[in-house]
């Protein structure tokens, strides 16, 4: 014989129903079936809703109990299709259809009776909620046997004995057992169908095996009948690697051994009712997890075999929602035995289920985690127990910590596996996902963390990607200022996904972006093809709704790249690293603040492990930070920094002369993109003052701003202007004192570059005459260089150069930083 459960999705609708039928239709050919049934989908809730609606006098349990009579109504005209047109057909649905309605008007009159007596104890609770199970079993026999199948009703509750342990009953499996033997020996129907979850005390009162109790039904009558196989048949095509429902990249588990089974269902892969594996494993009956909706995907057979899923050691992920933390604590409990007997003694007393618990060596606290539903009725119970303690203050009274989840990796292999712990802590670190409480089982097989419900779609994500999607590692961008600069850099992604993808096993996907004036968020990236009109239907923007939003979405591996030249927005950096959230930036605002800023953000970065580049701040694309980054940290000691740093001031200074007048230059540079929004801040030299700034405090000098001197070369009209109009109209007439400039070099045969300089600790910025022969001299259009004097190379620099400025130059320098940020 083969037992076969089907669940709640399975039997939801005539649909699915009618698949049934044919996965029985065939099945019943070589075998004979127990058909073990749940209610309707949603039936229970329904059910549940409407006695808690009655039970406090609400009128609207009516309405819910309409619902639930149509429900089954529809479900009955939908299967006896013709109905009304076959005079056979109409005579089975209407006697089916009767059958029901006296069912249901059993229904009523219990939640009418509720709603009278104001009262809804867990005795009249599983009389109610049996209501499903029963008409379900009904419907669905009533209909095979319409089918010419040779099938037969059997109640469970006339087999399945139990305890008065209302809403959770605990089975007697002597009686129990006996009956089931009793009835299927005799018992000659090729079919036989029951309904799960529900059972019967000894002394007659209805009963149910808990929430999710049918698979446990099913497997009880498997065991018993010491049946060829247990078939779950649910809605989805097996155990997953992870709840497939939060985990898109989950994928079915081929081979299940039963611990494997028992550790990630009682961690929360709610596939599997818990206590179903325990019944047949004694038997060894193998388990097979199938997909009503897909009958001929794979699924998972559940057995003694261990096999291995792929690479990895761990099998699954499970989490468990609506957990509450309990810690006990307090000096006097070290070294006195006997405390943690009386606290579990107290929990079994109410019948509280313990779901981790964890010791600290010193003994000083025991913290325990339990649905969340039972915390106040824990806390009173063993705040009672420890009375006299807590009044002697030789404990504290217990702690209570809500809103939390667990989150569990599993797999038999774990044990001959090193650093799996490392892997999942570290995945979880990375990810700002604090961990409140571990367990990890004596068996290895399992390893547990309590965390914030908030974070587990996250957690879940982060460490699925880590044991069983090693070959792509997500990453989330959050690019606030899309302008000239933000939209090269889309381009550049969209243009380069497929092949990170292919050759880097990167999946580089844009979560989030601003403009001024507006924003978008979408959780499963935003589609580059057409990313523009992503726009059209956006929020207002604003920095702290950016930021907000993407602490909110709480994504793995998130990065933050600043394209703006937004001092607001720099003043945020340290809040995005603080949420893990790694910064790119090409604004230089925050690197060239005060000190103490730079070293904050420096600071926040290493404590969080998070990183915060800004190749661009300095020449764009080039590798200048970077280099200066490798000679430092391989011990190379680095004495002068002579450079061109300016590509806006060099594509001036390269096209002014006496023909080209300096003010039409500017503009030309100004319009070209090659200048910041106000010019002045690079004409006046202050621009390369802070790159040099920058350089300085990348080799380890504490310098400030105000340390470095600057040369100007403007007038003291230019300098003195009010506005980017009024800047221009100084530059208009005060021509002649740049000619003068222009001709003093021309005549030494020399070329005007604007040269920063670092030496020991001491940095300076000006105008020069490079003379023909230096390797500044044939400089062209905006092209920086770099000459690093250093131990290692003292007389012959090491010289970086080339384009230092322009929107794709810019756009790739920032999309390095996120590679290099990727690929770590
Ligand atoms: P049924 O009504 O058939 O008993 P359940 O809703 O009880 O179905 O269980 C199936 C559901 O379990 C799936 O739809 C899925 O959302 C959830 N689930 C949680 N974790 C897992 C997992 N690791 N693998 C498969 N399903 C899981
Ligand atoms: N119908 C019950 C429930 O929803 C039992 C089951 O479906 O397994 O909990
Ligand atoms: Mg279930």
């Amino acid at each position: 014989m083969k037992v076969l459960k089907f669940g709640g999705t399975s039997v939801g609708s005539a649909k699915n129903i009618n698949k049934v039928i044919s996965i029985l239709e065939q099945q019943s050919q070589d075998s004979k079936l127990a058909v073990v049934v749940s209610a309707v989908g949603g039936i229970t809730d329904n059910l549940l809703d409407a006695g808690n609606l009655a039970c406090s006098k609400d009128e609207a349990y009516l309405t819910h109990y309409n619902a639930i009579a149509s429900t089954h109504k529809k479900v009955i005209e939908k299967l006896f299709e013709d109905f009304k047109t076959d005079k056979s057909s109409q005579k089975k649905h209407d006697e089916l259809q009767k059958i029901v309605s006296k069912k249901l008007d059993g229904l009523k009159k219990l939640l009418d009776g509720i709603y009278l007596i104001n009262e809804l104890s867990p005795k009249t609770k599983d009389k109610l909620l049996s209501y499903g199970e029963m008409l379900s079993s009904t419907i669905i026999q009533k209909t095979l046997a319409s089918r010419n199948l040779d099938v037969v009703l059997k109640n469970s509750q006339e087999l399945i004995t139990t305890d008065l342990n209302f809403n959770n009953a605990a089975v007697n499996f002597e009686i129990t057992n006996a009956n089931i033997n009793t009835f299927f020996t005799s018992n000659a129907n090729k079919i036989v169908v029951l309904p799960g979850f529900v059972s019967k005390s000894l002394t007659g009162e209805l009963t149910t095996l808990g929430r999710g109790g049918s698979d446990y039904t099913s497997a009880i009558i498997a065991a018993a009948t010491s049946a060829e196989e247990l078939q779950i048949w649910t809605d989805v095509s097996g155990m997953f690697t992870a709840n497939p429902k939060l985990v898109k990249h989950a994928k079915p588990i081929t081979n299940l051994t039963y611990q494997e089974a028992v550790e990630l269902s009682h961690f929360g892969a709610k596939v599997l009712y818990p206590p179903t594996v325990m019944p047949v494993l004694r038997k060894q009956i193998p388990i097979v997890i199938k997909n009503t909706l897909q009958p001929d995907a794979v699924g998972t057979t559940v057995s003694k075999e261990h096999k291995p899923n792929g690479q990895s050691p761990v099998k699954g992920i499970s989490n468990i929602d609506h957990v509450a933390l309990l810690t006990l604590q307090g000096n006097g409990m070290v070294g006195i035995p006997g405390f943690s007997k009386r606290l579990f003694e107290t929990l079994a007393q109410e019948k509280i289920n313990i779901i981790l618990i964890t010791q600290s060596s010193s003994e000083h606290s025991i913290c325990f985690g339990i649905s969340e539903h039972n915390a106040l009725q824990a806390k009173t119970a063993i705040d009672t127990t420890f009375e006299y303690e807590i009044a002697l203050k030789k404990i504290d009274p217990i702690i209570v910590e809500t809103d939390l989840s667990i989150i569990a990796v599993v797999g038999d292999n774990m044990k001959s596996h090193q650093g799996i712990s490392g892997k999942t802590f570290s995945t979880l670190g990375k990810n700002n996902v604090n961990i409140r409480a571990i367990a990890q089982g004596a068996s290895e097989r399992n390893i547990s963390a309590v965390i914030h419900k908030n974070d587990v779609k996250k957690s879940l994500n982060a460490l699925h990607e880590r044991f069983f999607e090693v070959k792509t590692k997500q990453i989330n961008l959050f690019i606030t200022g899309v302008g000239n600069v933000g939209e090269r850099l889309i381009d550049q992604i969209q243009q380069q996904q497929s092949f990170l993808k292919k050759n880097l096993q990167i999946s580089l996907r844009i979560v989030g972006m601003s403009n001024s004036r507006k924003m978008v968020f979408k959780d499963d990236g935003i589609n580059l093809e057409d990313w523009v009109s992503e726009f059209d239907f956006a929020e207002k923007s604003s920095i702290n709704g950016f930021y907000k939003k993407a602490v909110e979405m709480n994504l793995r591996n998130s990065i933050f790249v600043d394209v703006t030249a937004s001092e607001q927005v720099a003043n945020i950096y340290s809040d995005y690293l603080k949420h893990s959230i790694a910064v790119v930036a090409c604004s230089k605002i925050a690197c060239s603040k005060d000190y103490e800023t730079y070293k904050n953000l420096h600071d926040l970065s290493k404590k969080y492990n998070t990183p915060f580049l800004y190749e661009t701040n300095v020449g764009a694309a080039l590798p200048i930070i970077n280099t200066l980054n490798n000679l430092v940290s391989s011990g190379d000691k680095v004495t002068n920094i002579q450079a061109v740093l300016s590509g806006s001031l060099n594509f001036v200074f390269n096209n002014f002369s006496d023909k080209n007048n300096f003010h039409d230059t500017v503009k030309r540079a100004q319009f070209e993109g090659y200048t910041e929004p106000d010019p002045r801040i690079d004409l006046s030299g202050i621009d390369v003052a802070r790159k040099v700034l920058i350089l300085a405090r990348e080799n380890g000098a504490a310098m400030e701003i105000e340390d470095i001197e600057v040369e100007p070369f403007l007038t003291k009209a230019n300098l003195a202007s009010t506005s980017v109009d009024d800047f221009y109209e100084t530059l208009q007439q005060d021509e002649a004192h740049f000619q003068k400039l222009y001709a003093s070099a021309e005549a030494k045969n020399c070329q005007l570059k604007y040269v920063a300089e670092y030496d020991n600790g001491k940095a300076k910025v000006g105008l020069q005459e490079i003379p023909e022969g230096h390797p500044f001299f044939n400089l062209e259009g905006k092209d920086n260089i770099v000459m690093f004097y250093t131990q290692r190379y003292p007389r012959q620099p090491l010289i970086v150069k080339g384009a230092g400025a322009g929107a794709d130059v810019t756009a790739s320098g920032l999309f390095a930083d996120i590679i290099r940020i990727a690929n770590n």
